[in-house]
This record gives C-alpha cells, structure tokens and sequence, in this order.
C-alpha cells in the first residue's frame, strides 16, 4: 500500500511557480509534519515522499530546487539514493542523520550531499541550512557566469584570469597547489568539503601524501589570508574536514 504524498500546499491554492520547492524524503510522519510546516511558513513550497521510491518520483514531477533526505527510509537507503540523484541531478541535498554519526556525516558528503542536519534538529537550524543552501545556488549560478574578479571577503579576492590573490588589494605569492584549494573552496562556498574530497580533487587519486597534506595546506592558506581577530577564511569542521563560509 503506498503512502500518502503530500499535497496540502496545492489545496491551500498556492502558486507554486512563485515559490521555491523543497522536497521533503522520509518516512517519520511527525518528521515530515514539524519540516513542512516551518517551511511553508517560511515561504517554500514542500511536498513529504515517505519512501525511495515515492522520492524519485517526485524528483520528476515536483522538481524541487532543495531535497531534503532522511538515511533511514524504508525501501532504500538514503546512501543509495542519495548517488541515484547526485549522478543524474544538480539539485542540492541535505541529510538527514543520527546524532555524533562523523562516518554517515562523512560518507553523505562524499557521495554528493551538500551538507546534513543531525537528529534531533532545532527547526531553526533546518531553514537557516535551507537558505544557505539556496544561496550556495546562486552563489553557484554566478561564478559561472563571466566573472572573472572573486571577492571571498571584505579583505580577499581572487583574479581568476590572471590566478592572482590578493589581500586587501595587495598581490599575495600562492603556490599553484595552494590556489587551486582556495578556488575549490570558493567554488563550493558554505559547503563542507571532506579531507578525502579534498585530496581527490586537488591532488587526485593517486597521491600518497596522504590527507595530512590538506591540513597542512589549509594551514598555509589561512596564514597567508586570515586578518587578526576576525574568523578564518577556512572553518574546520570537527571530524571530518573543512568549509568556507559566506562572511556577508
Ligand atoms: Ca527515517
């Protein structure tokens, strides 16, 4: 017997094509109540699957902007899930975890979740990691457009042409593997970054430095672009690897 989807929004005759859609995957019905809710009152259009399957369905007909995915659901396990939309969509997840779980925090991220709420979540934490989410997008949207001049802060910019930085407007000497983890970070602004993402991606595959090479570089970074008594470019994020977040 297949579960109820959630249509409520449409009786309460909103125009969903004014609203940014959030699709809510997972099976706890009291979950699915306190999210939407909070959600619609803050203005997005949210749709509740209770399983996997429910899920990719609404992928195709709903087409959300944001998913958020609960690890736990009955048919599939939001891993599998969770690479079944990365491969084929680019729309930002959000997980779903147990509380303290570092290693399902750590593999969502690695198989393309943006970020994860633990449970039990405070409902405010969940629509700020929502609107970061949106922002990231946009973020996104426009790096790719033909900007070539980055300003990561009050302080720092990049010359993505020239593959300068500079703080505040002085040129500071980076080394090619250094810049490419700044740009990496500034391409995937408020978004946690493992250390193995890291690796891969800067260094590939193959290197055998080992992930220590990425705390040593992110060191390196910080020294050469962190301004005395304000927060780092870079934040760690405890367990399992590294963000940078919007400073506006
Ligand atoms: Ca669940």
């Amino acid at each position: 017997m297949p579960r109820r989807i959630d249509n409520a929004f449409e009786k309460e005759g909103i125009f969903l094509e004014d609203k940014k859609r959030i699709l809510i995957i997972e099976d706890e019905d009291s979950i699915c109540d306190i999210l939407s809710y909070a959600l619609r009152q803050e203005g997005y259009a949210v749709k509740c699957a209770f399983n996997g399957k429910d899920g990719l369905r609404e992928l195709e007909d709903f087409s959300p902007d944001v998913i958020i995915l609960d690890l736990m659901l009955p048919d599939i396990s939001g891993f599998d899930l969770c690479r079944k939309i990365t491969s084929k969509y680019k729309i930002p997840i959000i997980m779903l975890t147990c509380r303290n779980d570092i290693t399902d925090k750590v593999l969502g991220l690695e198989l393309g979740a943006d970020d994860y709420i633990t449970k039990p979540f405070d409902i405010r934490e969940v629509t700020a990691r929502v609107k970061t989410a949106f922002r990231r997008m946009e973020n996104l949207r426009q790096s790719l457009s033909n900007r070539q001049i980055v300003c990561i802060n009050d302080h720092v910019s990049i010359d993505k042409k020239a593959m300068e930085v500079y703080k505040d407007g002085v040129k500071v000497k980076f080394k090619p593997k250094e810049y490419e983890l700044l740009l990496l970070f500034c391409e995937n602004r408020d978004r946690v970054l493992t250390r193995e993402q890291i690796l891969d991606r800067v260094w590939g595959l193959d290197y055998e430095g080992g992930l220590r090479t990425v705390d040593v570089h992110v060191q390196r970074i910080r020294k050469k672009l962190d301004v005395e008594g304000a927060l780092s470019i870079i934040d760690t994020v405890f367990g399992i690897g590294y963000k940078m977040c919007s400073r506006d």
